[in-house]
């Protein structure tokens, strides 16, 4: 006879989800912790956006929208993004969160043995994922300065690739490509002919000037027709409970994602679908000078006593533990002093850095620096 745990596929076992159930673990024995650990913002959903929320569903908009998503949210998402992008980025499909994205992503090209490269450190998400669609990831180590190297990853290239994974600004190190980077690795996916996904949820926050003065984000999407471009609204509007993404990209493949949403997620939110309309016309100017300000104090402070790479974006940064201890070891030591951060192993092969989100308040992200310093 089997028992319930002898129906479990190969594909649920394939995948380990350990390093951040250890986290979650940890932080749920702690009382009233200094949390360095969230990667969400600490701002609420601006209320024009909640007010239109509310306004679609009691105008009866919670029905299923079309798979694709709604045509006003649509339209205006393909304009915007070509404008930004300088061409047209093809076909949009609103999906349940970046993460929906991500799925519907990999399931639409992955097939089995397919490889998908992408930096160490890294989003968890493409691991494992990639794992679910039976592909295999291709990891391409990026310390000490977590910037794009061509050679490193053309020499991970195989017949196998299919895909490149770029994610810029960074989850877990802030680090944001230049245009020259990009640049780079649009030729390497020329080269080889692979298909770009370019993961650019934390694509507002931005805090140094943009190269060549556009105030926008290096992408690769400006420079090749064959990248899917992800963006989303849980960072940039703090609405990570609402699951909303889009991905954009060429034709074909955005069809393949909307076939398979079909018979997966159906259809994005319905009433959350017409406030993301409004939400694009919401500035998040002050949220994003909050978070620079938030960066220049955690890095100004964390520099003294870490080795650290000065992030350009997203809310994270990555530092190194102090020497001759793992990054697991120093984060239970900063636990016992009630400093929830995670360990880089959670986000990377290596067990050496640990992970920051500052988004939380100034007074909150100063003590817990002078506690991670005061351990060095
Ligand atoms: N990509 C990156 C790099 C992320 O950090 C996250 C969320 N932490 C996601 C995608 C998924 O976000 P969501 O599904 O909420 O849009």
């Amino acid at each position: 006879m089997r028992n319930p745990a002898d129906y479990i596929s190969r594909r649920a076992h394939g995948v380990d989800a350990s390093g951040i159930r250890k986290v979650f673990d940890l932080a749920a024995k702690m009382k009233d912790p200094i949390n360095l650990s969230i990667g969400l913002p600490d701002f609420d959903v601006p209320d024009a956006v909640k007010d239109a929320a509310i306004a679609a569903i009691r105008a009866g908009n919670n029905r299923y929208t079309q798979t694709q998503g709604i045509a006003p949210l649509r339209e205006k998402l393909r304009s915007e993004l070509s404008a930004e992008m300088g061409r047209d980025v093809g076909e949009v499909l609103i999906t349940s969160g970046v993460s929906g994205g991500l799925l519907l992503a990999m399931m639409a090209v992955i097939d089995p043995g397919d490889e998908a490269i992408f930096l160490d450190p890294y989003f968890v998400m493409y691991k494992h994922l990639l794992t679910m669609a039976g592909g295999k990831p291709v990891i391409v180590d990026s310390y000490p300065d977590f910037r794009f190297h061509p050679d490193r990853v053309e020499r991970a290239v195989t017949p196998r690739t299919k895909l490149l994974i770029l994610n810029s600004p960074s989850n877990p190190t802030g680090v944001v490509m230049t245009d020259a980077e990009v640049a780079a690795a649009v030729d390497v996916a020329r080269k080889h002919d692979l298909l770009l996904l370019s993961d650019e949820i934390y694509e507002p926050f931005l805090y140094d000037a943009a190269p060549r003065g556009q105030g926008r984000l290096p992408s690769a999407g400006r420079l090749y027709d064959k990248t899917i471009i992800l963006r989303g609204f849980s960072k940039s509007h703090a609405m990570t409970g609402w699951r909303l993404g889009y991905a954009a990209g060429p034709e074909a493949v955005i069809a393949q994602m909307t076939k398979l949403q079909q018979y997966t997620f159906v259809c994005a939110p319905s009433p959350l679908q017409y406030a993301a309309v409004a939400a694009l016309d919401v500035p998040m100017d002050a949220a994003v000078a909050a978070y620079r300000r938030k960066r220049d104090i955690v890095y100004n402070r964390l520099s003294r006593k870490f080795d650290v790479v000065r992030p350009q974006g997203a809310f994270y940064i990555f530092p190194k533990a102090p020497a001759g201890q793992t990054a697991s070891d120093f984060v239970a030591r900063a636990i016992e002093k009630n400093v929830l951060i995670i360990p880089g192993n959670v986000f990377s092969e290596s067990d050496t850095h640990f992970r920051i989100s500052y988004a939380t308040t100034d007074e909150k992200l100063e003590q817990g620096c002078d506690i991670l310093c005061s351990l060095v």
